[in-house]
């Protein structure tokens, strides 16, 4: 992918502070970072969204957030983390090719500290649960 910048990342055309890479995946630290450590690993191949990720890499990724997501913890002393994976611009993604963040977390750093959620109204959660059940 000429114009993705995580591809050029993993060609070596922009540079990238690297944590971390094997065959199938690259680590590197966020270039504007939650808090100080914040990661993304990456796939090398180049897919939009987890919709497309073969099962192989996408273990291959989690595995390797695993990973860094100790190595961060204990090298920042964070208490706390968020492994995070946005998919389409509905949901926040900016960089069109897929990637999980490891964010370590802070005591009051302001990020995502709760989010509102909703009852479901009457007979919704059955629906849904037969919607979805039938997708799979
Ligand atoms: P998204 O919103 O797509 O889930 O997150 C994309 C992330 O990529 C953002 O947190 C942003 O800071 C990071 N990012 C964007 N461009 C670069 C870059 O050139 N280098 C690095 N290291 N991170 C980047
Ligand atoms: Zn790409």
């Amino acid at each position: 992918m000429e114009d993705c910048i995580f591809c050029k990342i993993i060609r070596g055309e922009i540079p990238c502070a690297k944590l971390y890479e094997d065959a199938q995946v690259l680590c590197f630290l966020d270039i504007n970072p939650i808090n100080p450590g914040h990661a993304l690993v990456i796939t090398k191949k180049h897919y939009p969204t987890l919709f497309e990720v073969p099962t192989e890499e996408l273990k291959a990724c989690v595995a390797t957030a695993q990973k860094v997501a100790k190595a961060i913890c204990k090298a920042t002393g964070a208490p706390g983390l968020n492994l995070l994976q946005n998919n389409h611009r509905s949901a926040g993604q900016l960089i069109e090719h897929v990637h999980f963040h490891v964010i370590p977390r802070l005591p009051q750093d302001g990020f995502l500290t709760s989010w509102s959620g909703k009852p479901y109204p009457a007979n919704q959660l059955q629906q849904s649960l037969e919607k979805i059940r039938a997708e799979l």
